[in-house]
């Protein structure tokens, strides 16, 4: 994905008369603005293709998402490796508005994974993959102005967890937006906090009162391979799946 979004970053929308790139100042603007375009809106002027992207469809392999979406249970994000492409591309989509996501059905460890498997050898438990995922997910949304889009899901029970964790990180979104207005609208300074905690978004909330899976306390030896214990088994799912067209793929 970085490089179908590098490839449209190298094309310029040149809309305007000094979009052209004419001299060192130049360069140094277009270059801030292709890394911060909603820190420097004002010079848009230097927009490429890339940052008029205004819908994503997104379908990666469950060891790229965990990482995507910077997947933290049991110290897991411990092992992304520098430089792997996570959800802090968006920053640089100022026209952003939807993000649909499948989630993965991938059903083999890359040979490279030699750090920890996500599959076990007996039963593969992808509903507990599919939550790392999604609860994930849900975090990113809480920090996010852009409409997210989930498919895929094991069945209607995940759709509907999943659910409750969105409206949830919606309610915590504007919740934050409007301290933030507050916050600078009020000349005295300052946001008084009724509670602590309440919000996904703030370093002081309880994650597992957002529905975080309680096996955080875990690590990530003792977390994965997840062994599949769901009725029906994920492997029954997912093979049924392969047959049928998924309810919720459109
Ligand atoms: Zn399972």
């Amino acid at each position: 994905m970085l490089w179908s979004l590098q490839r449209l970053g190298q094309c310029a929308q040149v809309v305007e008369a000094d979009s052209c790139i004419v001299d060192a100042q130049s360069k140094a603007a277009a270059l801030l603005y292709y890394r911060y375009p909603k820190l420097y809106p004002e010079l848009s002027r230097y927009a490429t293709m890339m940052h008029g992207i205004r819908h994503l469809n997104l379908k990666l392999s469950t060891w790229d998402a965990m990482h995507f979406f910077k997947v933290s249970v049991g110290g897991f994000d411990q092992l992304r490796e520098t430089g792997h492409t996570t959800y802090d591309i968006f920053n640089r989509l100022p026209n952003l508005k939807r993000v649909k996501i499948l989630l993965p059905d991938d059903q083999r460890d890359r040979r490279y994974q030699f750090t920890v498997k996500l599959f076990h050898p007996v039963s593969r438990c992808h509903r507990t993959l599919h939550r790392y995922i999604y609860e994930a997910i849900a975090q990113m949304q809480a920090v996010s102005d852009f409409k997210v889009e989930v498919k895929r899901f094991m069945d209607s029970n995940e759709r509907i967890r999943f659910e409750e964790m969105q409206s949830k990180a919606e309610l915590s979104r504007k919740t934050t937006s409007q301290d933030l207005a507050d916050l600078y609208a009020d000349s005295t300074g300052g946001v008084r906090l009724d509670s602590p905690g309440g919000s996904l978004a703030s370093g002081n909330s309880d994650p597992l009162e957002h529905g975080v899976t309680r096996e955080a306390v875990q690590s990530v030896d003792e977390l994965f391979p997840p062994l599949c214990k769901c009725t029906p088994s994920c492997s029954e799912i997912m093979s049924s799946r392969d047959r049928i067209r998924r309810y919720d793929d459109e």
